[in-house]
């Protein structure tokens, strides 16, 4: 897969000139290091995320507009791999990581995650060497209405080193609460993995999907699953015009996307720590949870 991956990309960028153009875009993408607490996070300066960055995904917005998702809406050029009976691999054309990929549900159905983690999982192993994730419908997705998930390379994934050796499920001293989880089986992870969104929801009073962000890789028989349980959807600073930003799961893995040139220059570690502070569950919700997961059957 990974081979055909690397052919759809060098196709697709001779034969699809808005792909290009986001690989070229992103060829010039300036990352700037910041220290938050005890970690890095990667500042990015992409312009060719503003769109995603700003976009509307109210239920109204979503539904006046064509869904840039479904198959018979997609540019004549862009073509896809197949994966497992449901899902198409394609190129993003407004990456953020090499080889960022979308990867979409044949059908057109809402964003959720209830009975896909396992096409996570199964994902993440298929792609070694790759993160992928789940943005949820709240959270990021700025296709809320069609089932889909990301994936890039992890060459740049700083949350893999910062939680390195660490097996625990509540990662301490953090400038945002992650659920951590690690293992080898599938049948298991998607067990305790259903069991944080489960709790998730009845904590958040959220029935239908709480709101998370997701990431999962997998590197020697084991799978790393990262949930970011989510209190907001964007910043104030956001809404204030302050800072376009509005973080979902590859900023939370330290990937931090900024659009615009002076919020670049100006954007600082702390400021990015409040917001993750801001957007992520409260310590008590966390802790809560984090209790009764390890209580708990
Ligand atoms: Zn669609």
């Amino acid at each position: 897969m990974i081979h055909a991956i690397e052919e759809l990309f060098e196709r697709q960028a001779r034969a699809w000139p808005q792909l290009a153009k986001g690989l070229e875009g992103l060829a010039r993408a300036k990352t700037r290091p910041v220290r938050i607490d005890w970690f890095d996070i990667a500042i990015r300066h992409i312009p060719h995320r503003m769109a995603s960055t700003t976009a509307s995904v109210d239920r109204e917005s979503v539904a006046k507009r064509p869904c840039f998702l479904c198959a018979g809406n997609l540019p004549s050029e862009e073509e896809g791999l197949q994966f497992g009976k449901d899902f198409t691999i394609y190129c993003n054309p407004f990456p953020i990581v090499d080889h960022h990929l979308t990867i979409v549900h044949r059908e057109h159905g809402l964003q959720h995650i209830a009975n896909q983690f396992g096409n996570m999982l199964d994902l993440a192993a298929t792609l070694p060497g790759y993160f992928v994730i789940y943005n949820g419908p709240e959270c990021g997705a700025s296709a809320p209405d069609h089932m889909h998930f990301q994936a890039g390379s992890r060459g740049l994934f700083p949350i893999e080193k910062e939680t390195a050796g660490l097996t625990n499920i509540t990662v301490p001293n953090y400038a945002r609460n992650v659920f951590l989880l690690r293992g080898r089986h599938r049948s298991a992870l998607i067990h305790r993995a259903g069991r944080v969104i489960e709790l998730l929801a009845e904590t958040t009073d959220k029935r239908a999907e709480p709101m998370v962000n997701i990431a999962v890789f997998h590197e020697k028989g084991e799978w790393v699953t990262y949930v970011f349980p989510r209190k907001k959807h964007r910043p104030e600073v956001f809404h204030t015009g302050e800072l376009t930003v509005s973080p979902a799961s590859i900023d939370l893995c330290g990937v931090f996307v900024v659009p615009v040139a002076q919020d670049f220059e100006r954007i600082t570690g702390d400021a990015i720590a409040a917001i993750f502070r801001e957007v992520t569950l409260p310590d008590d919700q966390f802790q809560e949870i984090a209790d009764k997961l390890e209580s708990g059957p």
